[in-house]
């Protein structure tokens, strides 16, 4: 079982010839709407890969959670612990997306925001009975805290994506066994520039000092970097495919990563299939929606 606590929210988006300013109302469309928040996406992957998959979030009383619930559901995602806030709205996220792809997003956390340290507890014993746990920073500190202290208590490994960027305690970066930032993430945990490999090097030789026993910078096309001590880490080199949307990339790769753990797999090979499961992320449009099913990942890998 890997269980992901983590966020849940409904992407609400819509093309737009050019960026409203300030007080502007722009005619815009098509809109879409679907299942997103870091968490959500990344259980997704992992239960895509054939993974049994626990997601622990919170959504509000409205037909947005429900359409959550319904969503994992069909994801084959137990929602055991998808908690329903009474006062809180599910979360939102509002997308615009100019002619040019580029984007702007404003994330209301809503009801996920609200996941409590009480919330995580309840699951203990499904962490208990995880092979690995995935948690982001997108819901509380607290219930980050939480799932970190209750995966030391049961010896489970734990895979912390720090997205979105938020200040990490120090105490909590001793209970991560691995971390995967991207390049933006790792700049602002450690205040190292990511250009090339020796400056990869030279961050993850940071949050390894700090406690982590193994770091993963993703590096977009690039693929990614591990570093588990020592004078050098290894350069796992991105596969090459035709990008349409890298929305949903780093999700992908954590989902992928989760579930290779899982299987058993050498740090090696997850982390190659963690770059499968992106690249073929990033060859459809959408988050969720876009992740490959296990078959795709392995015909892929076998060409
Ligand atoms: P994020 O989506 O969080 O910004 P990255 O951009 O580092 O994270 O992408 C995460 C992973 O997705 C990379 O490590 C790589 O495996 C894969 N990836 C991202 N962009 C591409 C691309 N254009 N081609 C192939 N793989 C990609």
């Amino acid at each position: 079982i890997i269980t992901v606590v983590g966020s849940y929210v409904v992407d609400l988006m819509s093309r737009t010839p050019h960026m409203p300013k300030p007080g502007e109302t722009v005619l815009g469309g098509p809109f879409r709407m679907g299942p997103g928040g870091k968490g959500g996406n990344q259980a997704v992957a992992a239960a895509r890969q054939g993974s049994r998959v626990c997601m622990v979030t919170k959504v509000g009383n409205d037909p947005f959670g429900q359409a959550a619930v319904k969503h994992f559901q069909a994801e084959h995602i137990s929602t055991d612990y998808v908690f329903v806030d009474d006062a809180e709205a599910t979360g939102a996220a509002l997308i615009a997306v100019d002619d040019n792809g580029e984007n702007m997003i404003v994330v209301a956390l809503g009801a996920c925001g609200k996941l409590s340290a009480e919330d995580v507890a309840q699951a203990e014993q499904m962490i208990k009975r995880s092979t690995v746990v995935l948690v982001q920073l997108e819901t509380s500190m607290e219930a980050v805290r939480k799932t970190l202290e209750l995966a030391g208590t049961y010896g489970v490994p734990v895979i912390l994506n720090p997205a979105p960027y938020q200040p990490i305690p120090e105490e909590l970066l001793k209970g991560v066994t691995y971390i995967t930032p991207n390049e933006t993430e790792a700049f602002l945990l450690t205040g190292i520039e990511i250009t090339d490999e020796e400056s990869a090097y030279r961050a993850a030789s940071v949050l390894y000092r700090r406690g982590v026993k193994h770091v993963v910078i993703t590096l977009g096309k690039k693929g990614c970097y591990y570093y588990e001590g020592g004078p050098s880490g290894i350069l796992y080199p991105g596969f090459h495919v035709d990008a349409v949307d890298t929305t949903g990339a780093g999700d992908a790769f954590n989902g992928g990563l989760a579930h290779a753990l899982a299987e058993g797999r050498s740090i090696r090979q997850a982390l190659r299939y963690a770059n499968a499961v992106a690249a073929l992320s990033v060859t459809k449009i959408g988050t969720a929606p876009a992740m490959p099913s296990r078959e795709e990942v392995e015909r892929f890998l076998q060409n």
